[in-house]
């Protein structure tokens, strides 16, 4: 069997339990044995003009920390050493060049971004490359089904029939990047939201207590 790359990409700014259970489902469904964790240099599809992202070897730490010890999860910074805005494009690229052209690509969103994505370089391109396999977010979720009738205006029937057939019911977790740093700007507590070991290092290197 063709050897299976799986990626999960994002600013990861910082990760969260949202990103930790929605990558392992995604591993569950499709029986992967392995997820990449890609925090990406720059979030070229969406962002927060207000809020300026933290160092990348800061967010890629916190990843390192949120993985620490799981078989099931690794970390590249592919993207992060490549500089630039990140383009799932020119990834895939790097990818296929690394790991040869029978390798099968996958490449993880939640549901937010699927809308998104004819928006995104060279995006037909990007979904014959690799497999878009869409996560459930709330409240996006609940649209997507209209999300896939609009996007057959950019794409071509059969490619929206795969996207489609890759949309997967991981669980809804309504947790997000801005929420931690809005909380942790607020003085809030963000336990439970990620991994205590995120946690830590954020108050070590004193991270988002301006965001609020
Ligand atoms: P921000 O709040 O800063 O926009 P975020 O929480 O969306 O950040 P990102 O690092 O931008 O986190 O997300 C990386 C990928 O993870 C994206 O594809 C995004 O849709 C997905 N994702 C993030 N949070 C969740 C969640 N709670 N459930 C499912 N998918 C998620």
């Amino acid at each position: 069997m063709a050897e299976q790359i799986v990626i999960f990409g994002g600013t990861f700014d910082p990760i969260h339990h949202g990103h930790l259970i929605t990558a392992r489902a995604v591993a569950e469904h499709f029986e992967f044995e392995k997820i990449i964790f890609m925090p990406a240099m720059l979030g070229p599809h969406k962002g927060d003009a207000r809020h300026k992202s933290v160092p990348a070897d800061d967010r890629i730490e916190m990843v390192r920390l949120a993985d620490a010890g799981s078989e099931m999860f690794d970390v590249r910074d592919v993207e992060l050493q490549r500089g630039g805005p990140s383009y799932t494009f020119d990834t895939l690229m790097s990818l296929r060049s690394l790991y040869g052209a029978d390798a099968q690509l996958h490449w993880i969103i939640g549901a937010d971004m699927l809308e998104d994505l004819p928006t995104w370089h060279r995006a037909g391109e990007v979904i014959e490359i690799a497999r878009i396999i869409t996560a459930a977010r709330p409240p996006y979720s609940q649209r997507v089904p209209d999300v896939l009738a609009g996007l057959r205006e950019h794409f071509s029937a059969e490619q929206v029939s795969c996207l489609s057939d890759d949309v997967v019911s991981t669980p809804l977790i309504d947790i997000s990047s801005t929420q931690i740093r809005r909380r942790l700007g607020q003085a809030k507590t963000v336990k439970y939201l990620t991994p205590d070991a995120v946690i830590d290092y954020i108050r070590k290197r004193g991270l988002y207590e301006t965001a609020g």
